[in-house]
């Protein structure tokens, strides 16, 4: 079992970490540095900070819990702290308001004017000087929010809010045992390829452009990509996300994302006079052409899919009166033609292979003229993605897809894990992974989806690798080489 020791600065905060082991460390740098020394001394496998802290961000409210990933003191160099990250799915598991992020050390106690500007989550006075005391040992500071980030020094609220954050922390506490039962060196397969597709970066490159070329702002219709961390990055950079084309004003410019859109969209986008860049992958495109040579053709066209993505939608839009959509086998089993002789299937790019085969056989039974693509519509990213963690997930105890909610084919590679009988999870970072699926796995396999990018894939990894150290190991099965060119209206700009 994994002996932990906690480090807490007041008593208040040792007591309310209940029965566990913990050294009272006192409050502020001196006696920080002291403790730091005692902890050295002290045998146990892994070492955590945790007490309370004073907010900097207006968005943490007393008794909000901090993970610190990063310690900063003035004038030395940033501590890392990954995993606790890893702390932030048991928390929240637990009803608590968890933000991850970096944390300031400060010598002495700071009022909010002093706070203010600070680019940090929160201040305490102790965690740059207590990280000393891990010693090499898997190492974490948790924080819970004591003073609001206008609270002044004296001020009749902290009574509340201090009371406020001693109870979360004995809420705190039964997830820092689970934290430190998921203590242990670990093997982590990576799966290959993985992470942006060529659509993808096209569609990134696509926006990054339009923002150099054209300024701030630039309107985007939907997700460029399915991916949260890629919608944030290009926001904060002077992208505007919207739903629909009524919300980009007359004479803006509109990227339309990298899943394509209908006809109609298309129409309305050039009525209005709006300047447009289409980031459609050309492999959703492709599908866009046979979906209007099947139609042309007067055929009842089976577009295998899932009703209501975008990329469905868009197709769907080339000939509305055609497509059929079929979304699982029992579809297949159901569905009718206008004329059995004539009709086609297409599917999105983004299926799983398997199961698509099985509802393509299926409608192939029940329609022996049917046509199909000249070449598979699921793409080659995706294709790519499903063989390599096949390849990794036999052999590992849990699998972790990084990608978010909202990317079809991050699912798809979780249910592809899942079929080969792994526990797989789909986490949009490392603060998604909760630290009882790591306990008793030895083994770890990560992937990512074809929309998240391969910085998230590195943090996991060091996440994981602070537990108590990782072995990785690439498994590659394809090596992919396509680009794809940008859209005519950023080239001749260039
Ligand atoms: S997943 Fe496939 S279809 Fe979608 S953007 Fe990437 S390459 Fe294009």
């Amino acid at each position: 079992m994994t002996s932990l020791l906690l480090l807490a600065p007041l008593r208040a905060e040792a007591v309310a970490l209940g029965k566990r082991r913990v050294l009272r460390t006192g409050m502020g740098p001196r006696h920080a540095r002291i403790a730091a020394a005692r902890a050295l001394a002290v045998e146990a496998d892994a070492v955590v900070v945790a007490g309370a802290c004073a907010a900097v961000s207006p968005e943490l409210r007393p008794g909000d819990v901090v993970c610190a990933t990063e310690i900063r003191r003035a004038g030395s160099e940033p501590v890392q702290v990954p995993a606790s990250a890893l702390l932030a799915a048991a928390l929240r598991r637990r009803g608590l308001r968890v933000h991850v992020g970096a944390v300031e050390s400060v010598e002495t106690l700071t009022g909010p004017r002093e706070r203010s500007g600070k680019d940090v989550l929160a201040v305490d006075m102790e965690s740059a000087w207590l990280a000393a005391g891990a010693g090499g040992r898997p190492f974490a500071v948790v924080r819970v929010v004591s003073e609001a980030a206008g609270q002044r020094l004296v001020d009749p609220r902290t009574l509340v809010t201090g009371a406020r954050a001693v109870a979360t922390l004995r809420r705190v506490a039964p997830a820092l045992d689970e934290w430190a039962a998921a203590i242990g060196e670990r093997r982590v397969l990576l799966a290959g390829p993985r992470s942006f597709c060529a659509g993808v970066e096209r569609a990134i490159d696509v926006v990054e452009l339009a923002l150099e070329q054209r300024g701030a702002p630039v309107y985007v219709r939907k997700q460029i990509v399915h991916n949260e961390h890629v919608v944030a990055d290009l926001q904060s950079r002077g992208a505007v996300f919207v739903d629909e084309l009524d919300e980009v004003p007359n004479g803006a410019t509109v990227v339309f994302s990298a899943h394509g859109v209908s006809p109609t969209v298309k129409t309305t986008a050039a009525e209005r006079g709006l300047d447009v860049i289409d980031a459609t992958c050309p492999l959703v495109n492709k599908v866009h052409a046979e979906a209007r040579r099947f139609a042309a053709d007067g055929h009842t066209i089976f577009l295998v899919g899932h009703n209501g993505h975008e990329e469905v939608e868009g197709t769907h839009g080339e000939a509305p009166d055609s497509i059929r959509i079929v979304e699982d086998i029992d579809d297949a089993v159901t569905i009718d033609a206008r004329d059995p002789e004539k009709v086609s299937f297409l599917t999105q790019t983004t299926l799983a292979v398997d199961e698509t085969n099985e509802i393509v056989d299926e409608l192939r039974r029940r329609f022996p003229a049917l046509r199909g693509p000249a070449s598979d519509d699921i793409c080659y990213a995706t294709t790519n993605r499903q063989l390599a963690v096949r390849a990794v997930a036999r052999e590992a105890d849990i699998v972790l897809v990084v990608g978010s909610q909202t990317s079809s084919n991050s699912k798809r590679l979780v249910e592809v894990a899942q079929r080969e009988g792994s526990r797989a999870y789909l986490v949009d970072d490392e603060t998604d992974v909760d630290v009882a699926w790591l306990r008793g796995a030895s083994t770890v396999a990560v992937t990512a989806g074809a929309s998240a990018p391969e910085s998230l894939v590195t943090r996991l990894i060091a996440s994981i690798a602070a537990l108590g150290g990782a072995e990785v190991e690439e498994r590659i099965t394809t090596v992919e080489t396509l680009q794809f060119k940008l859209p005519r209206e950023l080239v001749v700009l260039r």
